[in-house]
């Protein structure tokens, strides 16, 4: 059993918490938000009234906040200072890979062990304990929060030093936001040439155009049963979090000089989509755009 400080009990860190219960280890949530701590309480999760109260006495602290500025804000306003010497910070909020890596040294300055350990997989496979990991930091530290990792997660893999498992994520959402763009063109382009979606879907699943973006996630209601075009394109992942995801994209492509220009066209495409409806809807309603634009 380990004794485990779990901040921000949001969409995706309620449920991992409850998971982390649920497996026999004592853990201790706060979150600012009235709401979020009642949702806790009620799933069985003990609430402390302070993050720093939280903290105290924890082997391991896990923050799931909304963006990189929480986590260091976080971590420079009390976290670090109240922990106990050596604690073991997990930081699994989808942050920029600069400032990982900046929450990384701040734990270290301060005497503590830190890995970046962002999530793919959404609230279901945060309910299910189905998580992928993508971890960054060193051998040590992977070792010891894989035994946790294992509770919230399915696949969990180590991808190098400090912010590295940011890396991996910003890549991953990179190519699922260039390749959901282009199922969709390749859908309204076979309308408009008179194709049926299901022998597109019929010869594409099965080709060299095969993705998750269609096999999984295909924008058109009937061939995926389960696809959120089949409710309306409610999520799934919204496009206002493919939208930020790709903003950290952006930020790594220009800081190292990346000649990306799909990834960069895929930002301002979800820019602009999550700029109105399509900031609550599943990403792969951007074919709603496309068709209408076409
Ligand atoms: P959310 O907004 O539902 O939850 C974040 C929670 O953090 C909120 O309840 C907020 O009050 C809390 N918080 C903020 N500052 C805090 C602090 N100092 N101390 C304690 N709590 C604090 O967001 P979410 O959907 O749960 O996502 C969390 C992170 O996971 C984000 O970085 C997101 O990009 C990433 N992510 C989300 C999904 C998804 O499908 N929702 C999938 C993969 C990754």
């Amino acid at each position: 059993m380990t004794r485990i400080a779990f901040l921000g009990l949001g969409h995706m860190g309620l449920p991992m918490a409850v998971n982390l219960v649920k497996a026999g280890h004592d853990v201790i949530g706060y979150d600012p938000v009235p709401a979020a701590v009642d949702a806790a309480s009620a799933a069985g999760v003990p609430i402390a009234s302070f993050g720093i109260d939280a903290v105290a006495g924890a082997e391991v602290v896990i923050t799931m906040f909304p963006a990189g500025k929480h986590v260091i804000a976080a971590y420079e306003d009390g976290l670090l200072a109240a922990a106990d010497p050596g604690t073991l910070f997990i930081e699994s909020s989808t942050i920029a890979v600069d400032e990982a890596r900046t929450a990384h040294a701040l734990a270290i300055e301060a005497g503590h062990r830190n890995i970046d350990a962002p999530v793919s997989g959404g609230v279901v496979g945060a309910e299910n304990g189905t998580l992928a990991f993508m971890v960054g930091g060193s051998d040590d530290d992977f070792a010891a929060a894989l035994p946790l990792l294992e509770v919230m997660g399915k696949r969990i893999v180590h991808c190098g030093g400090p912010g590295l498992g940011q890396a991996a994520k910003v890549c991953n959402n990179m190519i699922l936001a260039v390749s959901q763009i282009a199922v969709a063109e390749a859908f309204v382009l076979g309308e408009r040439l008179g194709l049926e979606h299901q022998a597109l879907f019929d010869v594409v699943s099965q080709a060299s155009g095969q993705c998750w973006s269609i096999t999984t996630n295909c924008p058109v209601p009937g061939p995926v049963p389960t696809s959120p075009a089949n409710r309306d394109y409610q999520p799934g992942f919204a496009g206002a979090l493919m939208a930020k995801d790709l903003g950290l994209a952006l930020q790594a492509i220009e800081q190292t000089t990346t000649d990306a220009q799909m990834g960069r066209l895929a930002q301002r495409i979800y820019a602009e989509f999550a700029a109105g409806e399509g900031g609550h809807r599943d990403f792969s309603g951007i074919i709603t755009d496309i068709r209408d634009a076409s």
